[in-house]
């Protein structure tokens, strides 16, 4: 079982796997949470290379690429030896940021993002997207709350972050049996039971 969780940044994606990841390791299922881009030796350089605020001169193209080549390495890596053993995968982000962050808020097109990513990925896809849906204003707060260095894209003005939530809408609205949204901008219990609410659905319990 292969389950994604999506977002605009600070929506609690890592927060809430980690939550999906306890509930599911207690009732005995073998579980891991990764994420990406990371969650390998060479993804997490790739990561440092998106990610870095001096890295001033990436180019959008250069970029979907990156994320995409970092998709393929985790993949292959990652999440389908895990698969294979039958361990549930939980994974903080996926095909989905790329087609709303590269596809709407660099403005390539979803098209085009699809198309290099399926190339990427080949045809995995989740089973389940949880998709963290949360207000610009909740979600700015809580980022602020965390109180770590910004990276290169968390700096971008607000008219992106607004660009990547109408992309994760169209895609909601395009994939409705895949993603289900998440009403994120409500206190984490109540965000954390929906999120389970939606894995049992999926593991039939
Ligand atoms: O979710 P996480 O904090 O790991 O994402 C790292 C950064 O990469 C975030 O600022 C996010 O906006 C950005 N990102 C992106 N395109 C993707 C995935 C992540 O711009 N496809
Ligand atoms: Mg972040």
């Amino acid at each position: 079982l292969f389950i994604t969780l999506e977002g605009n940044d600070g929506a609690g994606k890592t927060t809430m796997a980690k939550k999906a990841l306890e509930y599911l390791q207690k009732k005995g299922y073998r579980a891991i949470y990764t994420r990406e881009p990371g969650g390998s030796m060479i993804t997490e350089k790739i990561r440092t290379i998106l990610l870095d605020p001096e890295n001033t001169k990436m180019d959008a193209i250069t970029e979907a690429i990156l994320y995409a080549a970092s998709r393929r390495q985790h993949l292959v890596e990652v999440v389908l030896p895990a698969l294979e053993e039958g361990t549930i995968v939980l994974c903080d982000r996926f095909i989905d940021s790329s087609l709303a962050y590269q596809g709407e808020g660099r403005k390539l097109g979803m098209d085009a993002i699809e198309q290099l990513n399926q190339f990427a990925i080949q045809g995995c896809m989740p089973d389940l997207t949880l998709f963290l849906a949360i207000d610009e204003k909740t979600s700015q707060a809580r980022l602020k709350a965390r109180d770590e260095k910004k990276d290169r894209l968390e700096l971008e003005e607000e008219a992106f972050h607004q660009a990547v939530r109408r992309g994760y809408e169209k895609l909601l609205k395009k994939y409705p049996e895949r993603i289900r949204a998440i009403d994120a901008s409500q206190d984490l219990e109540d965000v954390e039971a929906d999120v389970i609410d939606a894995i049992e659905k999926v593991l039939h319990v």
